[in-house]
C-alpha cells in the first residue's frame, strides 16, 4: 500500500485524491494502444478510497469497459471495466509519482511492432495469466 497520491489532467479541470494505488500496470492490447497513442500505463485504485473532482468524459470501447478523458484538454486520466469494483488511473495523470511502483506487462504479444519492450520487470500474454503467475 502506497501513500495517498493526487493527479489531474493537462488543464485541471479533472483531479482527484486517491487513498492508495497498487502498482502500475503497462498494457500493450490494442484498445489501450489506440486509446493512449502508445501503451498504457495505469494503476488500479478502488472505487471507494478515490475521490474525483469535475466531469470525465467517458467512452465505452467495448460492452463494459470504457476509458476517461477530460472533455476540455483530452488527457486521458481513467480506465475502468463495469464489472469490476475499481478503476484505473493513468501513471501520467499522477503528479507525484515517487511512491509509484511497478507490476509489469501485460498483452505483450499485442504490443506494437515499432518499440520493444523496456525494463525487467514481468511479462505476461493477458490478464489472467498475469493473475496465476503473480
Ligand atoms: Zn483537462
Ligand atoms: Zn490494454
Amino acid at each position: 500500500m502506497s501513500k495517498p497520491i493526487t493527479g489531474s489532467c493537462c488543464c485541471g479541470q479533472i483531479s482527484y485524491t486517491a487513498k492508495s494505488v497498487a502498482p502500475l500496470w503497462y498494457c500493450h492490447c490494442q484498445q489501450c494502444r489506440k486509446m493512449t497513442g502508445h501503451y498504457m500505463a495505469a494503476a488500479r485504485v478502488n472505487l471507494n478510497d478515490i475521490e474525483i473532482n469535475g466531469e470525465a468524459k467517458w467512452f465505452y470501447v467495448s460492452d463494459d469497459s470504457r476509458h476517461g478523458f477530460c472533455p476540455d484538454c483530452g488527457s486521458k486520466i481513467f480506465w475502468r471495466n463495469d464489472k469490476n469494483d475499481f478503476l484505473s488511473i493513468t501513471g501520467g495523470s499522477i503528479n507525484d509519482t515517487s511512491s509509484l511502483r511497478v507490476s509489469g506487462h501485460v498483452f505483450v504479444g499485442e504490443k506494437g511492432d515499432y518499440y520493444e519492450i523496456p525494463g525487467d520487470e514481468k511479462r505476461y500474454i493477458c490478464w489472467e495469466s498475469s493473475i496465476q503467475q503473480s
